[in-house]
């Protein structure tokens, strides 16, 4: 099944770390959201009849922003072009500040049934330095409101590593997200990326960034805390009650086929090799001339052999509880790990990075998931 991902390009201000694609200016929706249906039915033409939709994912910028009637448009040009008569799952990102009794009502309406919100901390000198609209208070009511509004299924943003942040913030933050009993946590340790106010700031000396070290004891504890609670780490940046994984993400991780639609969205397409990938172009008005035109917005597209495949497979499985499937790897990828890679296994269980191999399968232990990136690099087999 297709994974459908659109992105909502409108923000009301800008966060201080963040490097996503969005316009704070915009006045008017209606130009972007006729490029969108219009970038739809394009790729509808040739991709529509290869696969039904499994889920359908909202992401921005802050989709939140829209207004229910321009979502229900979207939704319904969806609907006419693609099949999705059996769709899983479809999320929507909001922030705290948008959310509203009636406009829960309105997306829930749409078929939305699941919702991702970006909270990021529960603490006012948090949400401060990140630059975020909403105030401590807002995010500690959101969580209500969204019970309250009818979505039992919804996942909040949380973000750990911030400079000076009193360590007794982070473990609060868990705690005040345990104690409401969220069923899904996404935590991720603040980056900070080339052309961000974040990364000016540190240039000019503003701030000291938190160290490796800092970073490294904050998600383990992270990992120890929500466990401990009933929390299935299923992967690197994502912790659910049971029964509450995403699935779309899921696609992600096992290269299934997934479209993207909006300035800037990715999209990954394998029906026989090479499989591609492509990227919009970042910029709104372009995105609109170029659809306007009936022009695909695309900027870059990469033809990913199998070996660049088999790459990406281990990268993406390792960050999953499930893990990597040597088996898998073999006879999807032409790889077999056990073979190219012998004495990196050896070292990396005996360092204790991963765990014994089982079931054909490669884990990451608690300490591996501190090291990832570098776990990885040693098992790339390109
Ligand atoms: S973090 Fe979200 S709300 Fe903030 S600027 Fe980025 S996309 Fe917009």
């Amino acid at each position: 099944m297709t994974g459908i991902y659109v992105h909502i390009p409108f923000c009301a201000q800008r966060c201080t770390y963040c490097d996503f694609y969005f316009v704070t200016t915009e006045k008017s929706h209606a130009p972007f959201i006729e490029a969108l249906c219009t970038e739809i039915r394009l790729r509808a033409a040739t991709y529509a009849t290869k696969d039904p939709v499994g889920t359908i994912y909202f992401g921005g910028g802050t989709p939140s922003l829209l207004h229910p009637d321009d979502l229900g448009r979207i939704i319904e040009t969806l609907n006419e072009h693609f099949d999705c008569s059996d769709v899983q799952e479809t999320t929507l990102e909001v922030n705290p500040e948008d959310i509203t009794p009636e406009y829960l009502a309105a997306v829930r309406a749409l078929g939305i049934d699941r919702l991702s919100v970006g909270i990021q901390s529960f603490f006012e000198p948090d949400l401060r330095f990140m630059n975020r609209i909403h105030d401590a208070k807002q995010a500690r009511d959101v969580v209500g409101s969204v019970r309250a509004g009818g979505f039992d299924n919804f996942s909040i943003d949380l973000i750990f590593g911030l400079p000076d942040q009193p360590p007794e913030y982070w473990s609060a933050n868990l705690e005040i997200a345990a104690s409401l009993d969220v069923p899904h946590i996404s935590t991720y340790g603040l980056t900070i990326e080339d052309g961000t106010p974040l990364k000016n700031r540190l240039d000019r000396g503003l701030f000291e960034p938190s160290s490796e070290e800092d970073m490294s004891d904050q998600f383990q504890f992270t990992m120890a805390y929500l466990r401990d609670r009933g929390f299935e780490h299923y992967e690197i940046s994502s912790f659910a009650r049971p029964g509450h994984r995403a699935v779309h993400n899921h696609r992600y991780w096992s290269h299934h086929n997934y479209l993207g639609f909006g300035p800037s969205a990715h999209s990954f397409w394998w029906s026989g090799l090479p499989a591609s990938r492509w990227a919009n172009v970042r910029n709104l008005r372009r995105y609109e001339a170029l659809l306007m035109q009936h022009v695909a917005p695309v900027d870059e597209t990469e033809r990913l052999a199998l070996d660049s495949l088999a790459d990406e497979y281990v990268m993406l499985r390792l960050r999953t509880a499930d893990g990597l499937d040597i088996e898998e790897l073999e006879s999807r990828y032409g790889v077999d790990l056990l073979i190219d890679r012998v004495d990196e296994l050896a070292d990396l269980e005996s360092s204790g990075f991963i765990r014994p191999i089982r079931n054909h399968t490669i884990q990451l232990t608690d300490l591996g998931k501190t090291v990832c990136d570098t776990v990885t690099a040693r098992l790339l087999p390109g």
